[in-house]
């Protein structure tokens, strides 16, 4: 058992909650939840306004069944003063003033008739717009979730890779040394195991005496800080 395993050992144990950190805090699951919300709202939007057209063609035929009414009505009166039949000046002049106020009402009627059209127009436009915008949307969600669907794959190998060689090196280990270190680790925050660095703990930032610097630097046991209780781990200089 040397202290080179316990480091490895909080090695794999940060990178395992890094990683189980990012699968947590994932900007594209964020982005996938704020792209659904926009998306529900445009389709509400489409919604409205496909209810909207509706109504407009609901006037508009309405409308124009009226006009083909008035179109009726100002035919018969100018068969009336055109026609071979023969009134009374007093009943022409009542179809003379009659035709004029049906065409009157009739040009009225196409005016409006027309206006209707044109938002009818506008309206149908605006709902291709949605249709685009909804497609474009939902291509964007699509992707984000294969991205993310890969990620977390990733993500699940690395973990499992991370597993193995945990179950690796803790097979090596007393289970007394195991349990202390999960202890500390726990305790300090991930940092069971610091490193001797210029005779400082690096874990307490204290120096430390002599005899026990001496004692990590020769031996491979397992020595611990007399000020803050972690693991010392000294690392040899590469000369
Ligand atoms: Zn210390």
């Amino acid at each position: 058992m040397s202290r080179e395993e316990l480091y490895q050992l909080q090695k794999l144990d940060t990178r395992k909650e890094r990683l189980k950190r990012t699968a947590q805090n994932d900007l594209e699951v964020q982005e996938i939840l704020e792209l659904t919300e926009q998306l529900e709202q445009l389709k509400v939007e489409f919604e409205t306004r496909e209810e909207e057209i509706m109504q407009l063609n609901k006037e508009i035929k309405e409308k124009e069944f009226n006009n083909a009414r008035l179109t009726r009505k100002q035919e018969e009166y100018k068969d009336k003063l055109y026609g071979e039949t023969t009134y009374s000046p007093k009943e022409l002049e009542d179809f003379q003033a009659k035709l004029m106020k049906t065409e009157e009402n009739k040009e009225e009627l196409e005016e409006e008739i027309l206006e209707l059209m044109l938002l009818l127009e506008q309206k149908d436009e605006e709902l291709g717009d949605l249709k685009e915008k909804i497609s474009s949307k939902e291509d964007k969600i699509e992707k984000l979730k294969e991205k993310l669907m890969n990620k977390e794959e990733s993500i699940k190998m690395k973990l499992n890779k991370i597993k193995e060689k945990k179950i690796g090196l803790k097979s090596r280990m007393e289970e007394e040394l195991l349990k202390k270190y999960n202890r500390l680790y726990t305790k300090k925050n991930a940092r069971a195991v610091v490193k001797l660095e210029d005779n400082y703990c690096m874990g307490c930032r204290m120096t430390l005496p002599r005899n026990l610097i001496k004692k990590v630097k020769q031996s491979i046991e397992v020595v611990f800080c007399e000020n803050c209780g972690r693991i010392l781990y000294w690392e040899k200089e590469e000369e």
